[in-house]
């Protein structure tokens, strides 16, 4: 059945294509559907910033010049946003599923991909898929109000930030050697709120420097809790690229490490890229600084950039982490197993260990075994957990 009017009416559309004829040619079928509040972009860039001031469905391009509309995806993955996506593309069909299986992969809400020319028949049967699922779905979950600076800015300061953690088991022995360290927001008002509802506003406001600071000092007491008791646990946190300008930081890094009886080598950043321009001479230093001081470096979500293979050449990392799109499912998906596959040999040949992500079966665990990946993270093992819970679950899983 289509969406009747007064819903279409009441959602929030962006269009999002480099050429003008398409964007009013796109706005036009929707608002042939019914659809009042449509807001055309002539790039992702323009998108992600509209995003934040809410989106209910957006209509993107997946062939556009500058940032292209799987690089967009990617970033929309980094943002509030809990709509749909409608994928739009003249390319052919292989390219237009293997952008939708990679939106899906990282929870995006894909209602589906339509070929160009579009036509009111086709969006109008992909549209009826957010009747079916009760409105514009928030899958994501996170919270569409806007954060504001002020408010996150408190968060911080009233220590309202919480560290969960995430065992990294080894695949030959099953042996936890590593956790991943993942923020959350407890507020007190609007209770548990994800990261990637609140990291992109804290690297937009300036507040991720004090993000990572919070974060980092929680996860190294912890490791230095396990070290005293016995436990020989690496911690990894993660860091953006951009914030990676203080020139400091690598001394910031080891000697908080220090305070609390780590090793440098205890210690992982697990680093990714985000929208912002960035200055890649001062990160490049910086990351260097620290693994000559014996820092681990992860290079994470592996796959999914467009630089990964050019920053793997740059940045002397020591680990690479295997994006989930490409483990996830990957037993009866031949392109993501070739992906990780080949993925495991350039580690190899790079003398870098390998984490999959995103294990979640015993299926997804024989494949990457039979790889020859070293750790595995995912849902199979555990999900991230307060540090006393984790507690309680190590000491199950050894026994
Ligand atoms: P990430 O670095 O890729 O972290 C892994 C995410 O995958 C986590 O989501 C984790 O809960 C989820 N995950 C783990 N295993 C599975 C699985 O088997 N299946 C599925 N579907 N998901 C799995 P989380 O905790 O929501 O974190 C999301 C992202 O937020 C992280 O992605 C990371 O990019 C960012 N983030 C989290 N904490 C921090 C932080 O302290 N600083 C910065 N800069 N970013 C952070
Ligand atoms: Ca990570
Ligand atoms: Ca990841």
């Amino acid at each position: 059945m289509p969406l009747d009017p007064e819903t279409l009416a009441k959602l929030k559309f962006l269009v999002v294509d480099d050429e003008a004829f398409m964007r009013t040619l796109i706005s036009r079928v929707l608002k042939g559907l019914g659809a009042v509040q449509v807001t055309p972009c002539e790039d992702g860039r323009a998108a992600l910033d509209r995003v934040v001031t809410g989106a209910d469905v957006i209509l993107c391009d997946l062939n556009m010049p500058g940032m292209d509309g799987i690089e967009f995806l990617r970033h929309l993955t980094q943002t509030p946003f809990a709509g749909a996506v409608v994928l739009i593309s003249g390319e052919d069909q292989r390219v237009l599923s293997t952008a939708e299986s990679l939106a899906k992969a990282h929870d995006l809400n894909v209602l589906g991909a339509l070929s160009k020319p579009i036509t009111p028949a086709g969006l109008s049967t992909l549209l009826e898929k957010l009747a079916a699922a009760g409105s514009a779905t928030r899958r994501r979950g996170g919270p569409v109000d806007r954060i504001t600076e002020d408010d996150l800015r408190r968060g911080i300061e009233c220590d309202e930030l919480v560290v969960f953690f995430q065992p990294k088991v080894r695949v030959h022995d099953r042996k936890v050697v590593g956790v991943e360290s993942l923020v959350r927001w407890q507020h007190r008002e609007r209770g548990m709120i994800p990261p990637l509802a609140f990291i992109p506003v804290a690297e937009e406001m300036g507040l991720i420097d004090a993000l990572t600071d919070a974060v980092y000092a929680k996860a190294a007491r912890q490791g230095g809790r396990w070290l005293a008791d016995g436990q020989d646990i690496k911690v990894a946190v993660n860091v953006s690229v951009d914030s990676l300008n203080r020139f400091d930081l690598p001394e910031v890094i080891v000697g908080t490490a220090a305070a609390e009886g780590l090793d440098p080598s205890h210690i992982v950043l697990e680093v990714t890229e985000s929208r912002l321009m960035r200055d890649i001479r001062s990160s490049l230093e910086i990351l260097t600084r620290l693994r000559l001081k014996g820092v681990g470096l992860s290079i994470d979500d592996f796959g999914t950039g467009h630089s990964s293979l050019e920053q793997l050449k740059r940045i002397p990392f020591t680990e690479l982490k295997i994006d989930r799109a490409f483990v996830f499912g990957a037993a009866r998906d031949p392109a993501a197993r070739a992906i990780l596959d080949s993925s495991v040999n350039l580690a190899r040949n790079l003398s870098m260990s390998t984490v999959a992500e995103g294990v979640e079966t015993q299926e997804d665990w024989d494949l990457v075994e039979s790889l020859g990946v070293d750790m595995v993270q995912g849902y199979f093992i555990a999900k991230p957990m307060p540090a006393d819970q984790f507690d309680a679950w190590l000491s199950d899983w050894k026994g």
